[in-house]
């Protein structure tokens, strides 16, 4: 039977990948040392390609690591001295939280998914040296407005880092609006696991020089180090750099993506409201394009995930808080129109 996935991570991949995969075992580069010529073209060619498809500045530079959750530790390591703001309102955000404040002083604030991040009136606002921040927070499908990010960039001194791990590949972001952006490549990117990926501006990189923070094996400018001269500070996982070169080669533009996404996420909220399933998200604002959060009770919520087992279909378990309450359905690019078409007939004939 055919399995179509909506679980917003790992994701169903990109179908090309097959091919891709097929491709990088036979050029031989998944043998060949990563000091080699042919290696740092490949590198190179590939954050070329994420700089022209996710219509990334110039300027920013990319580096490669194993995941977003390293990612929230190279941000901690070398871009604070004393202490971070974490805004929070569900599991991923809270998580970063936590894994910063086992590094150095971080305070948390929390905020209601249903309403704007209001990080402004936060008693540390004005003295943080970094403002974390989720773009997309996937545990419940919510996204910050680009709107709200640019007027948080227009009022805070220090360094903004946004966790945009499943909106990246998917969602039009305003880069300039944040100096570190992290995200990992099994949600919006459409491919396996185990690939970090950090876009970081020209401001974050002074900040990483003047703290100097050079103890360890990820260190930001260690990394950078190694990412100006297309390598790496360790043996990389060349098949996931691979891939994701071959994946931005094939992708449409960021704004034809980011456009039909949004497109398919208002008809499926829509058809939502129509057949009398409920989004745990009510305000459309702040509603997830990518990562859509359906709230039910728990035994309707377990019958409809073995039913939907049942018919090819892996709807994404709920997280955190909202574990047996909820199911996500990840509205990836890499995931086809005519999947969704089968995911509304299953959810109109299958409720239970
Ligand atoms: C999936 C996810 C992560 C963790 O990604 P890893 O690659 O497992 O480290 C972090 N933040 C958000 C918002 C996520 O969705």
């Amino acid at each position: 039977m055919n399995l179509t996935s909506f679980y917003p991570g790992p994701s169903q991949l990109y179908p090309q990948v097959e091919d891709y995969l097929l491709d990088a075992y036979r050029s031989g580069i998944l043998s060949m040392n990563h000091r080699s010529v042919a290696f740092m073209d490949m590198l190179a060619q590939t954050t070329a390609s994420m700089h022209n498809k996710l219509e990334i500045p110039e300027d920013y530079e990319i580096y490669f690591t194993s995941s977003a959750t390293e990612c929230w530790e190279i941000v901690s390591q070398s871009l604070v001295q004393n202490s971070s703001l974490n805004a929070y309102n569900g599991a991923f955000g809270q998580k970063w939280f936590e894994y910063a404040g086992r590094l150095h002083l971080a305070f948390g604030q929390d905020f209601n998914p249903e309403e704007n991040v209001n990080i402004e009136q936060s008693e540390h606002f004005s003295t943080a040296e970094l403002l974390c921040l989720t773009h997309n927070e996937t545990s419940n499908g919510t996204m910050i407005p680009a709107e709200i990010l640019q007027k948080i960039r227009q009022n805070f001194q220090g360094i903004i880092a946004i966790d945009a791990t499943s909106s990246m590949a998917g969602v039009a972001l305003p880069w300039l609006a944040g100096d570190v952006w992290l995200a990992s490549v099994q949600k919006c990117f459409g491919l396996p696991p185990g690939l970090g990926v950090l876009v970081v501006s020209p401001r974050a990189i002074e900040r990483a020089e003047e703290i100097g923070e050079r103890d360890h094996y990820n260190s930001l400018l260690f990394i950078r180090d190694n990412f100006i001269k297309n390598q790496t500070p360790y043996t990389p996982n060349i098949a996931s750099i691979y891939l994701l070169g071959r994946v931005m080669a094939q992708m449409p533009s960021i704004q034809a993506v980011n456009q039909h996404l949004t497109e398919r996420a208002n008809a499926f909220y829509e058809f939502l409201n129509e057949n009398s399933y409920q989004a745990l998200i009510e305000n459309p604002v702040v509603r997830s394009p990518t990562v859509m959060t359906v709230q039910e009770d728990e035994i309707f919520i377990k019958t409809i995930k073995e039913l939907a087992a049942e018919a090819g279909i892996s709807l994404g378990n709920g997280y955190g808080a909202w574990k047996s309450t909820t199911f996500r359905i990840a509205n990836f690019p890499a995931i086809e129109d005519t999947d969704f078409d089968r995911l509304r007939i299953f959810l109109q004939n299958g409720h239970p």
